[in-house]
């Protein structure tokens, strides 16, 4: 009997340290022998997305996530310091991983095989933190009312002829603020600022959901939206004729924006080297599989190693509106530089913060 109840005490004691995340403790699975890495991630493709869990199998290091929005996560880092529970900080964004390595709250990873796998523009140059897939925000439209010979750049979108046309992303999603940080960088603030005016006076409809913005154009609600592509590819993958079109904007400018998952080692991560296979398997053929078990294949994104083979739909992607370049004029590292103005201009653009 005073067996079992210190054997109940001491478990006890061992899951407070885990659920208090106290700092010199080491997780329970750990004192099992088991190894484990904490993830904060931002991505919400289910709890344990599958090439999570093809790691697991791979190493068998278990994966813990916990997940929230991008900037939220980046909070929290700052809040709990050296303390943090998460070995890697996974992001939907590379100026919020710019700002949490800036703010030293990421530690540079040594690893030939990362340099490898991924190339130097989807890399933090002091490796902090490594692009693991990729998101292009795009012009999307409806080809029934639309041509695309009408569509050229986002700039062009404050065309009058654009009034009543545009669906909108608000200004609270990070999707709208990093896109217009480029609109700032490659035009100064006041240019960029009569740009999102112009989009403003087009009086867009703000929904707060791509798949709603692409569903609203098919419905006729607008005939002109700005999206990420993936979006488009999971309505595809549903129904292969679904209606919709996208045009790779800014081709003959700088490029299509984009921005990428990335992922970089916490500073006091206490699971280094699992961080570090798990980068490396991220980083590896078949973590940039376009198939469900790769990373970028679970979201129709587009892989950071050149190497790895293109999804399907967005083969397809290709084929049907083209081949196009990114804007690597605007260096992913720059992009956390240009979040707080950005914000403070789509406010002063009246640009609509919520819903409607
Ligand atoms: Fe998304």
């Amino acid at each position: 009997m005073r067996k079992l109840v210190l054997s109940i005490l001491i478990g006890v004691l061992a899951l407070g340290g885990v659920f208090l995340g106290q700092p010199n403790q080491e997780p329970v699975a750990e004192a099992r022998g088991g190894r484990v890495l904490n993830i904060y991630s931002s991505r919400h493709y289910g709890a344990l997305e599958a090439p999570f869990v093809a790691f697991q199998e791979a190493t068998g290091i278990e994966v813990r996530v916990s997940d929230g929005e991008p900037r939220a996560l980046l909070e929290r880092l700052r809040a709990e310091g050296d303390r943090t529970p998460a070995d890697i900080f996974l992001a939907i964004d590379a100026g919020v991983l710019s700002l949490a390595a800036e703010e030293g709250l990421l530690q540079p990873v040594e690893s030939e095989i990362l340099l490898n796998n991924i190339d130097e523009s989807q890399r933090d140059p002091e490796n902090r933190w490594f692009g693991l897939s990729q998101r292009v925000r795009t012009i999307a439209y409806n080809p029934e009312v639309v041509d695309p010979s009408e569509l050229s750049t986002y700039e062009a979108l404050a065309d009058p002829q654009w009034k009543d046309r545009l669906c909108l992303r608000p200004a609270s999603h990070i999707y709208t603020v990093s896109l217009v940080s480029s609109l700032i960088y490659h035009h100064g603030y006041d240019e960029a600022l009569e740009i999102v005016k112009g989009w403003v006076a087009n009086n867009p409809t703000y929904i707060n959901s791509d798949t709603r913005i692409i569903e609203t154009i098919v419905a006729g609600g607008c005939d002109v939206g700005i999206v990420n592509h993936y979006y488009l590819a999971r309505l595809k993958s549903q129904d292969p004729e679904y209606p919709a079109a996208l045009f790779w904007a800014n081709q003959d400018a700088s490029g299509t924006f984009y921005n990428v998952n990335g992922a970089g080692i916490t500073a006091n991560a206490r699971n280094y080297d699992e961080a570090v296979e798990f980068l490396e398997f991220m980083s590896s053929l078949e973590g940039q599989a376009g198939t469900p078990e790769g990373l970028p294949g679970v979201n129709f994104e587009f892989p950071t190693n050149p190497e790895a083979e293109l999804n399907e739909i967005l083969a397809q992607f290709i084929e049907e509106f083209g081949e196009f370049e990114l804007d690597l004029e605007y260096p992913l590292w720059e992009y956390g530089n240009y979040q707080e103005d950005a914000v403070r201009l789509l406010e002063e653009a009246g640009y609509g913060f919520d819903e409607g």
